[in-house]
């Protein structure tokens, strides 16, 4: 019988947050077993739901909501999002500089396949979240990734970005708040990441997702506000801020030099139009979410759930011997790293599965990040807090008695 293959465009490509760790907690779910469940940033899954208005307003908009709309989005969410943006120092940017997509994962595909040829690089911290990886490397792109130093927080290692820039770098992907670490980049060091932009001819892509989820009262800057001179494509949604991952609305913003890119955004512009548009309902609830109070500010304000739970993860992971992981300043993730000489880990996909058949906790191995070495996984801090004690005393004990066969 003929039998047909993935194409060679998949060789490389993998997301292993979804991947095959997942795969036998599912299987083992089937058969009856509790999992707690720390892979996914999937809020609503941990009774963290949307703000009442936002599901009111896309009920109410359902009868409008029948025919495809723009490619580009609604008008009224495009202007909606434009606004935002102006609060936030962001300026030149209009109705036409925006693109909804069905979450924010569409147009992270967009604005690669867009861009690169075959061989063209794009600069992609390590660990990343895996799609830009995945994402530049199905359109045949080359991923090149720098390094986010655990040493000073999780922040970008300018010199090894310049290091890594080639006359082949068309861009340099920024995930802040990040995941998988949950760093807060100062502006010092976005400004930084604007120099060698600028230096180098090179497009920002500037994932904030998470800018919503920030701990602490720290200060907050959009890397489109920091340039007029450097193409910025600012990447968004409501999956996380608004706790609607299921509805699939994102964004995406092109501001700063537009006109060095008019090709290129011709190329982004026929890839929405082939899809026809995004989601219609979904993008109801885009102008509800972005104006008024922001309710994700009662789960993020000390006494807040998310909060609370941040800290639980920070100082239970670090009371347990041979973990450490850095406080999360942002999103809802921390990036624990193990001791390698306490543990001799070399397979850290092996060890999410040890600790997933042994404690019934399902983590994501650091590689699955684009980590070079077996030694961190990730958390979601999302659980309650009762789950959360829990997770940590099952990891106190599994870490006291492993050994990686
Ligand atoms: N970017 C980052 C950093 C993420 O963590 C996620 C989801 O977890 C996404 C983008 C994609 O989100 P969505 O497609 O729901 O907008």
């Amino acid at each position: 019988m003929r039998q047909f293959q993935k194409s060679h465009k998949l060789d490389n490509v993998c997301y292993d947050i979804r991947g095959p760790v997942v795969a036998e907690a599912d299987r083992m779910q089937r058969e009856g077993i509790d999992i707690i469940q720390l892979n996914t940033g999937n809020p609503p899954h941990f009774e963290m739901n949307a703000p009442d208005e936002v599901i009111r307003d896309v009920r109410l908009h359902l009868k409008d909501s029948e025919a495809y709309c723009n490619s580009q989005g609604l008008f009224q969410a495009r202007k909606a999002i434009v606004q935002y943006y102006q609060t936030q120092g962001v300026m030149g940017v209009d109705e036409d500089d925006v693109y909804i997509g069905n979450g924010s994962s569409e147009l992270v595909s967009f604005c690669m396949s867009a861009l690169l040829n075959d061989g063209d690089e794009v600069l992609i911290p390590m660990p990343d979240y895996p799609l830009w990886t995945a994402a530049a490397t199905l359109a045949g792109g080359k991923a090149v990734h720098y390094l986010c130093d655990e040493q000073s927080d999780w922040y970008p290692d300018l010199d090894d970005i310049r290091a890594k820039v080639t006359d082949k770098t068309k861009g340099i992907v920024v995930i802040n708040p990040n995941n998988p670490t949950g760093a807060v980049y100062p502006k010092e060091i976005l400004e930084g990441i604007v120099k060698i932009a600028e230096d180098n001819g090179l497009i920002i892509f500037s994932d904030e997702i998470y800018d919503h989820i920030i701990y602490d009262n720290l200060p907050y800057t959009h890397m489109a506000s920091l340039t007029e001179d450097v193409l910025v494509v600012t990447l968004n949604g409501l999956s996380k801020s608004h706790r609607v991952p299921g509805f699939r609305v994102g964004w995406m913003v092109l501001s700063g030099n537009k006109e060095c890119a008019k090709d290129y955004i011709e190329g982004i512009h026929i890839l929405s139009t082939m899809r026809l548009c995004a989601n219609v309902p979904a993008q109801y609830a885009i102008q509800t979410s972005l104006g008024g109070y922001q309710s994700i500010q009662d789960l993020i304000a000390p006494g807040g759930r998310l909060h609370e739970q941040r800290d639980i993860v920070y100082e239970g992971i670090n009371s347990i011997p041979g973990l450490s992981c850095t406080k999360p300043s942002g999103a809802m993730y921390a990036f624990v790293k193990i001791d390698t000489e306490a543990f001799n880990i070399t397979d850290d996909m092996q060890f999410a599965l040890d600790l997933l058949k042994r404690e019934k906790v399902l983590i994501v191995q650091g590689t699955g990040f684009n980590w070079p070495k077996p030694d961190h996984f990730r958390i979601v801090f999302l659980p309650s807090p009762i789950q959360l004690n829990d997770t940590i005393e099952r990891l106190r004990h599994f870490m006291a008695h492993y050994i990686q066969e």
